[in-house]
Formats: C-alpha cells, structure tokens, sequence
C-alpha cells in the first residue's frame, strides 16, 4: 500500500483516482497531473526523528512521499542521497555568505534523472510492463536505460539527433535499443508517444508520466534534512521542461505542512538565454509559447516545456524568480565552479550557478542570503561542451624544456 489519495489536474483540478495512467482525460496532453497524498497520515511516521534513525543512503528513505508500495521491488542501483557539499571559494568569488552545491552528478548514471527514473522503472514493474521507453535529449535517456538494466527490464530510447555522443554511448552501454531521430527534441518526444501507445510500453516520459516528479522531489528532502530542517533562502536550479525546479518545490512545501521544517525556501529558476519560453511566460503572466531552443546546455534546451506551469506556479509560490544567462556564462560558470570547488558541472548544471551570480548583480539574491545550487549532471558527459570552456595543455617534451617558463607564467613558481 502507499498514501497516494489521487491524480489531481493542474489545469482543471479534476481529481482523479491512480488508475488513470498518464494524464487528464479532460484535458489531453496539456492536463498534467499532481500526485496527491494523505500527509496526515504520512506526518505519523515521517518524523525527525524516525528519519534520523533510517540507515537507507537513498532516496527510498523517503518512501512514504514516493507513490510506490511498501512492498515494491527497487532497483539495486543506488540513487540519490548525493553529497551537500559547502562551496565558501565559489561563495567568495559570487559574493554571497553561504553557498552549498547539492552535487547530483554523484548519482548512479551521472545526473538527477536518476531519482525520476528510479521511481519509472517501479512503476512499469508495478503495471507488469517488460519495456520501458522515454524521449530525451540525454540524460534521462541513460538513467532510463540504466535503471531498467538494473531491474532487468528492457528499455527504448529515443533521442533528437544533437544529443552528445557520450549519453547516446552511454545507454548503449546500458543495452537500450536507441533511436537517433533525425529530428528535435519535440518530433522524438511525438515519435515515443505514439510508440507506447501502439506496443503498450511504460512511457517514461516526464512531460506527461505524474510519477516521476515525485523521483525528482527527493533532491529537495535531501536538501532539507542534510540542512538538519533548516532550508537556506534561496534553491537555484536550471530549467529545462520545468519538472525538477516543481519537484524540487512540492519537496520543501512537503516538508512545512509535515512539520519537518518551518519555512520554504525561494525558488530561482535559470534558463537559457537561447531556450527561455518559462521565463517568458512567467515575466508576462501569459501562456507559454513554444520556441526553437538555441543552447549548448543540451539537457534544458527544451522548446515546448510540457510542465511550464507547474514550474511558474512553483516558483511564483515560493516567493522566487526566474532568470536567464548566456551560454557564455554557463561556459564561464563551469570553468570557475571546477577550479573553486572540485565538481564537474555539465553545462545545464552549471547554468543555476550562472543564474546565482546575475541574480546576485542584479540584486534579486541578497548577498547575505544561504543559497544552494543544485548540480543536476556530471560534466564529464558533455566533454566536448566543456572542451570550449577552457584553454589547451602545454605541450611539452619530455625533456622538459621550457618548463621553468611556464611555471613562472602560471605563477606555480617564482
Ligand atoms: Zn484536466
């Protein structure tokens, strides 16, 4: 059993029961739905102090406020539970008092989709699926492939044609039947939706599966508890659909109306200045409008969000802001976030970072404020992204000639 009570339309507010799959059938494809649950049962055994007392290293310690059964069998991968790892050099060179990353690169297959994934793969167990399918530009793609590895399920993946050779690499390893779609994001999203339609596959996709935000939320309790309930000022997180800075916010209201914590924290949603259409339509309070997305942060270069709304709502409620940042900052924010802290950010996850600093100048973040970013990707799956951002080796013989100069030009010796 779990505390699922319903599916809940964030369009219309139709409630309804979980046997309904994917979303609302009033409202189509654009009828997303929230998972509800009954927090007051929940709030009798999610505590502090029970937490405190669970030895689970994952994101299953929270699976009171996951929509999987007691029972349910787990993938054995291991996901979430990813460092928070205090960044006082990066905190300096920003100009603001406290700065934490939330380093989810840590995960099993390099980024944060493994939290959502975890929970797809669950789900397609629970409905007797054998075959899991998403579109991606990425990286769920290889949590995807990578999770149904680990719970020996198959997976179909289909990917636009300018995903970066090392994700496609990657779930091929995973043994996905990959589909390079000569095409966007948008055509490989229609192309997997008709496919799960016609052989009856779990749809892993998260522009219209309500579970898997949920898998995505439990960044946001980690966040919390790691924090010991205490939530910085501000959560800066890179916006791509939308569904993770939601997930990440329905986490801290959670944990308000549980007890847990006594206040939320802001949202500061970053995207792209090339792939923005959510800033936009949270600016003018209009719909959003779809856009040809331009960015080389691949993983939120998404044109036609699909969870728009519950992202303006979520940082809207929170009390937050969205901003935008070039790709020449994104590129410069990965370049001084790995010198200042160690962490290989992709480019998508260094955005937040870059978003933080500009909402700094800008004065939308005070520079008293407690900020943590969250680091969605390993950078080391973009590579060739990362390769622009930075300057070449000294080529040198082994004789090492002329390698006093270079000391000194670097200022290692004197
Ligand atoms: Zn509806």
């Amino acid at each position: 059993m779990n505390f699922v009570t319903g599916l809940k339309c964030v369009f219309c507010g139709t409630v309804y029961s979980t046997r309904v799959a994917y979303t609302c059938p009033r409202c189509g494809i654009a009828g997303i739905l929230d998972v509800e649950f009954d927090y007051a049962a929940i709030g009798r055994r999610l505590t502090r102090r029970r937490l405190a007392g669970r030895a689970e290293q994952s994101h299953w310690r929270y699976r009171e406020l996951l929509p999987i059964g007691a029972d349910a069998a787990l993938p054995a991968l291991s996901v979430g539970w990813t460092p928070l790892t205090p960044a006082a050099a990066l905190a300096r060179h920003l100009g603001v008092r406290t700065l934490f990353l939330k380093d989810d690169g840590r995960n099993a297959t390099g980024s944060l989709k493994d939290r959502a994934s975890s929970v797809g793969v669950v789900k397609a167990r629970e409905k007797r699926r054998k075959i899991i399918a998403c579109a991606s530009t990425g990286n769920a793609a290889s949590s995807c492939a990578g999770m149904a590895a680990s719970m020996g399920m198959r997976s179909a993946i289909f990917v636009p044609e300018r995903a970066p050779e090392p994700k496609v690499t990657q779930l091929l390893i995973f043994g996905a039947t990959v589909f390079r779609v000569r095409g966007s994001y948008e055509q490989a999203f229609q192309l997997c939706q008709q496919a799960c339609e016609r052989w009856g596959w779990y749809n892993r996709n998260s522009g219209i599966n309500p579970y898997l935000v949920e898998g995505k939320k439990t960044v946001g309790l980690e966040i919390g508890e790691q924090l010991g309930w205490q939530p910085p000022d501000w959560v800066a997180v890179s916006v791509g659909d939308g569904c993770t800075i939601a997930g990440v916010w329905k986490a801290f209201r959670e944990m308000k109306t549980l007890g847990l914590t006594e206040r939320t924290p802001r949202m500061l949603g970053v995207q792209a200045e090339g792939a923005a259409p959510i800033t936009t339509a949270f600016r003018t309070g209009e719909a959003m409008r779809p856009i040809e997305p331009h960015t080389l942060a691949d993983s939120i270069a998404v044109g036609v969000p699909r969870n728009w709304q519950k992202a303006v709502l979520a940082v809207a409620e929170s009390g937050g802001a969205m901003i935008n940042v070039s790709d020449e900052e994104i590129l410069e924010a990965m370049r001084y976030t790995g010198r200042l802290t160690g962490i290989f950010a992709e480019p998508a996850a260094a955005t937040a970072v870059a978003g933080l600093r500009r909402a700094l100048a800008e004065g939308t973040v005070g520079r008293r404020a407690s900020v943590v970013a969250v680091i969605t990707g390993n950078g080391l799956k973009d590579v060739q992204s990362a390769r622009s951002a930075v300057t070449q080796p000294f080529d040198i013989t082994p004789d090492g000639d002329g390698l006093a100069d270079i000391l000194r030009g670097q200022e290692l010796i004197t």
